[in-house]
């Protein structure tokens, strides 16, 4: 890192920042410019807190040569991660885009679940996706069936073999929601809830990490880092909309440049979601398609039997005869990208 020092920083404000970072092992070299001293030091940061330099009298400014997420960075791994599962789906690397469909919520009405879940067998989608626990911005609307839920969950899994995703909301749920998920969810909302970030890190299953509406790439990639420092490599991330200014014709504002961004920085899989990402249905197969043609390793989108009955986001579900009308174009593409995806994220500097 690179310590800008103020311009009227005395001799003993340049001393006492030296002597910290000797202190913690780092190389350090002052140059005296004719308004700035500057210092630059080299050595490991996670022995010494930025924040702590930061503080001291007559630092103006701290700049940073390496990226502050280490695990998930590029720099540590170059070739891109790949999870695997049980029945032999990957997601990551060369792999072919994955496909993960179903309700917002997982309602009473398992019919409806096992006709979508269905569908998304018969149009080669890997995951089932519903949620059980569910963040909702009004205390008065649905929030889910908790474990009923989850076992509406396993009961399709087990007649289609499909996977299981859906969302933790609380750390007290962990062993419950890993009893029945093949990937935890923590969605945007939670994308900085800290102590929940590092229960899933404690636990094996792979999760998927919403990048939150307000968040940089730069947190969405330190909140990840959360989930590897406690133990969990397994992280896939989901670029799923920021607020924007304009939401007159969107809920979100779709991210499409995070995908290339993170593929450039981080070697962890990142999948898009056209239905949060938009909030509306006829966005989703463009949207989608505009994802995985920048190269996202899947798609997220939700699928309901009856999306103008459905107990939350019926706006941005597909119906089943949609779902198979777009999901026939979006496998062709996903074919065609699939045979041109090469193993590592390259790109003309
Ligand atoms: C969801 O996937 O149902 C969800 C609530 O998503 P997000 O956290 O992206 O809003
Ligand atoms: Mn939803």
């Amino acid at each position: 890192m690179i310590i800008i020092m103020e311009r009227d920083a005395s001799k003993i404000n340049i001393q006492t920042v030296t002597d910290l970072l000797k202190e913690h092992g780092f190389q350090v070299l002052v140059k005296e410019g004719d308004v700035h001293t500057v210092i630059d030091a080299l050595g490991d940061k996670t022995t010494l807190s930025p924040g702590r330099i930061e503080a001291l009298e007559g630092v103006k400014q701290i700049k940073f040569i390496r990226e502050p997420f280490r695990l998930a960075s590029r720099d540590r791994k170059s070739e891109d991660t790949v999870i695997e599962f049980e029945n032999g789906v990957k997601i990551g690397g060369a792999n072919r885009p994955v496909a993960m469909v179903g309700p917002c919520s997982v309602e009473e009405d398992y019919e409806g679940l096992r006709q979508v879940a269905f569908a998304a067998k018969e149009l080669g989608c890997q995951f089932l996706r519903g949620g059980a626990f569910k963040p909702r911005t009004s205390p008065y609307d649905f929030d889910g069936l908790g474990e009923k839920g989850l076992q509406l969950l396993a009961r399709a899994k087990e007649e289609t073999g499909l996977l299981v995703v859906t969302e933790l909301m609380d750390s007290a749920d962990l062993d419950l929601v890993c009893k029945y998920a093949d990937i935890i969810q923590i969605g945007a909302r939670n994308m900085q809830n800290f102590k929940l970030l590092k229960s899933v890190g404690k636990c094996n299953k792979p999760v998927i990490l919403k990048r939150g509406p307000a968040n940089t790439i730069r947190e969405f990639l330190l909140a990840a880092e959360h989930i590897m420092y406690n133990g969990n490599e397994k992280v896939i991330l989901c670029e799923r909309g920021l607020k924007s200014f304009d939401s007159a014709f969107t809920r979100n504002l779709l991210d499409i440049s995070a995908v290339p961004v993170i593929k450039k920085y981080s070697h962890l899989p990142i999948i898009v979601d056209p239905s949060h990402g938009t909030g509306q249905r006829y966005l989703i197969e463009p949207m989608a398609k505009a994802g995985l043609v920048v190269g996202a390793d899947g798609i997220m989108v939700e699928v309901h039997h009856n999306p103008s009955q459905a107990l939350s986001d019926g706006k941005q579900s597909l119906s089943i005869p949609q779902f198979k009308e777009v999901f026939s174009r979006l496998n062709n593409l996903i074919d065609t990208l699939h045979l041109e995806k090469s193993s590592s994220f390259s790109c003309v500097e």
